[in-house]
């Protein structure tokens, strides 16, 4: 099979170009760069069945070959990425999408889209079952990634629709695991670097709100299983890992995986921050028997091993 993956260098996508090379497919990736770094794939680069483009998909997509299936995953991810980059984030999600999709239908390949729980918002259910419709700040500082993230599900869905291309969506939770950039302001990234180097841990607001943490390898499972089963067209899963905790539970266990001496410091909340987050996943663990394997202490456990190792370079 030949697999297209758009933001393929990025911290997801390298991984999942990653199983779609070991499961012996052709994969040719397409990114900008513009958050994530030839790094992650440089070590692939001496396998024939893999294509690198620096490419940026907002721009009309041609390819020579016939493809298969397409993962649309580019887009500047976390909440720091998508406020400095706000625009691209929107043309890469709404253009991107739209020339991704076009070339599906015109490959007649497969398309799955990398959505996101942030398109529940700040949401008013809990769990968030995918017929939850969401509660979303449509001009808030968030905005840019949720509308653009629910722009693409409503253009997956009419390519569906209208043309019958076999479209899945996946609604993303959080992810973490190697190949997250230290930089990158996502919580588990900060709170490792931090506790690594013995600086204050940062929270934001007073630490009660939640979120659901997927290691990266769980999560890359699961998306390949879903790329492959027939019969799914126009369906929507969410994806993640239902163990829920608080932000403030998360940085005590870091501080305790790491051995830190580091301090805990409260910062004003942002704009718009999600009070709690958890997947129902009752649907894709009825659809492909998918469920996280790897504990939050193991996940973490593999994450402070992999930023230890890129800090003392
Ligand atoms: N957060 C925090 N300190 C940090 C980074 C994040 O307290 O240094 C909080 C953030 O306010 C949010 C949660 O951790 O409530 C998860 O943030 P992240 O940026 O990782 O992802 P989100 O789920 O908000 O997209």
């Amino acid at each position: 099979m030949r697999v297209l993956i758009t933001g393929g260098a990025g911290f997801l996508g390298s991984h999942i170009t990653e199983k779609f090379l070991k499961e012996g497919n052709e994969v040719i990736v397409l990114d900008n760069l513009i958050t994530s770094t030839v790094d992650n794939i440089a070590h692939l680069f001496g396998n024939e069945k893999f294509t690198f483009i620096k490419y940026n998909v907002v721009n009309y997509i041609y390819v020579k070959e016939e493809v298969d299936l397409i993962l649309h995953f580019a887009c500047p991810a976390s909440p720091i990425d998508y406020q400095k980059h706000p625009i691209h984030t929107m043309k890469v999600d709404s253009l991107g999408t739209l020339n991704t999709l076009g070339l599906a239908k015109a490959k007649n390949s497969r398309f799955v889209f990398a959505s996101t729980s942030e398109i529940y918002g700040s949401p008013q259910e809990h769990p968030q079952k995918e017929d939850y419709w969401g509660y979303v700040n449509p001009i808030g500082v968030r905005s840019v990634y949720d509308e653009a993230k629910r722009f693409s599900e409503a253009m997956s869905m009419a390519y569906f629709r209208e043309y019958g291309i076999d479209i899945r969506i996946l609604r993303i939770f959080n992810t973490y695991g190697p190949r997250m950039r230290a930089n990158d302001g996502r919580v588990v990234s900060s709170f490792i670097t931090k506790a690594l180097k013995n600086e204050d841990i940062t929270i934001y607001g007073d630490g009660t709100q939640t979120r659901s943490f997927c290691y990266v390898d769980d999560l890359t499972e699961g998306i390949y299983q879903i790329s492959l089963k027939e019969g799914l067209s126009g369906e929507v899963f969410n994806i993640g890992n239902p163990e829920e905790i608080r932000i403030i539970d998360l940085a005590k266990l870091i501080i305790e995986l790491t051995g830190s001496s580091s301090k805990i410091e409260y910062l004003p909340l942002p704009e718009d921050d999600p009070f709690r987050r958890k997947p129902d996943i009752e649907k894709i663990k009825r659809t492909i028997d998918w469920e996280p394997t790897v504990s939050l202490r193991a996940g973490l456990m593999k994450t402070i091993e992999y930023f230890k190792s890129i800090l003392k370079k």
